[in-house]
């Protein structure tokens, strides 16, 4: 018998109905052409594309659970909660979703004022230009612009020079808090996710304070292998994921061939001696 652990799943990766280059159909047929066994899309605040991904898998052969990346407010940081094979027409999750994309319109012109302060102009018009889903604007949009005027060679480049805090583009949001986060999706019978917990910039304490409360809210599982982890947060998630008897997850976070340095399906397996996420799913796998 397989060990469970062996399994080639990539539940994380971006489509154009968020912050990605590509359609559910062409990120479904690269899934599959890459030797993905599970798949989920999970565009952030947005599941539009639920029903377009889960028929593509089919037509490609692949299984499929529904995905998506909930933002969230959590001790002044923006931390990302993945909700995986929940009903994709529950009215609760999709009302909490469109409230969450709500701010982001205006969040955007004001991300523009502030380049134009430093004589960039034009960004929100430009930004759109790369927009699939007009509710959908992200800091991603942005860095695409400012990489095809010249002003950035890579969209990495843009974060760090211009997109993220205390610098010209950046504008603090509020997004969903954690506690809504998780009931919309396990109300909406789907398993909640902690996505890539080594990307914030939390104390100990912080962080403790993050698993502790979302257990508490009943999340259960944290993305361990992910195209954000070097392989040493691997070890140390993989630790945190038993310590707080969470379930895990991997996910490439794939979202463009041209930007994401992890392809679809192309991450080590989870180490042994973890309950995969998927475990939790099998009635949910489509
Ligand atoms: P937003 O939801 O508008 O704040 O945009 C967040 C998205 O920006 C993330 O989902 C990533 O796709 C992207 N992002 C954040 N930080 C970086 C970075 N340092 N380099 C490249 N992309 C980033
Ligand atoms: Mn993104
Ligand atoms: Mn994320
Ligand atoms: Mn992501």
């Amino acid at each position: 018998m397989t060990a469970k652990n062996i399994l080639n799943a990539d539940l994380h990766c971006h489509s154009v109905v968020s912050d990605g280059t590509l359609t559910p159909e062409a990120l479904a047929e690269r899934a599959k052409t890459n030797g993905v066994e599970l798949w989920a899309l999970t565009d952030h605040d947005e599941i539009g594309g639920q029903h377009r991904a889960a028929a593509a898998a089919r037509a490609q052969g692949l299984r499929y659970l529904t995905g998506t990346e909930i933002s969230v407010t959590f001790a002044n940081e923006t931390v990302h909660i993945v909700g995986l094979g929940f009903d994709p027409d529950d009215t609760a999750m999709l009302n909490g979703l469109h409230t969450t994309r709500g701010g982001r319109e205006q969040r955007a012109m004001e991300m523009s004022d502030g380049l134009a302060k430093v004589g960039i102009q034009g960004a929100y018009e430009g930004a759109l230009k790369f927009v699939g889903n007009p509710e959908l604007i992200s800091r991603t949009h942005f860095a695409r612009f400012l990489v095809e005027t010249g002003v950035c060679k890579e969209t990495s480049e843009v974060f760090r020079k211009y997109l993220t805090e205390g610098k010209p583009g950046y504008v603090p949001h509020r997004w969903a808090s954690l506690r809504d986060a998780v009931n919309w999706i396990t109300s909406a019978k789907g398993v909640a996710v902690i996505a890539h917990p080594g990307r914030y910039k939390f104390t100990a304490n912080e962080e403790y304070a993050l698993f502790t409360e979302f257990k508490s809210h009943g999340g259960q599982a944290v993305e361990v292998v992910t195209g954000s982890h070097t392989v040493q947060e691997y070890v140390k998630y993989a630790e945190t994921a038993k310590e707080f008897g969470l379930a895990a997850s991997r996910g490439s976070d794939f979202h463009s061939p041209d930007e994401s340095h992890t392809d679809l399906g192309s991450l080590p397996f989870l180490p042994g001696g973890l309950i995969p996420v998927w475990e939790l799913l099998e009635d949910r796998i489509q």
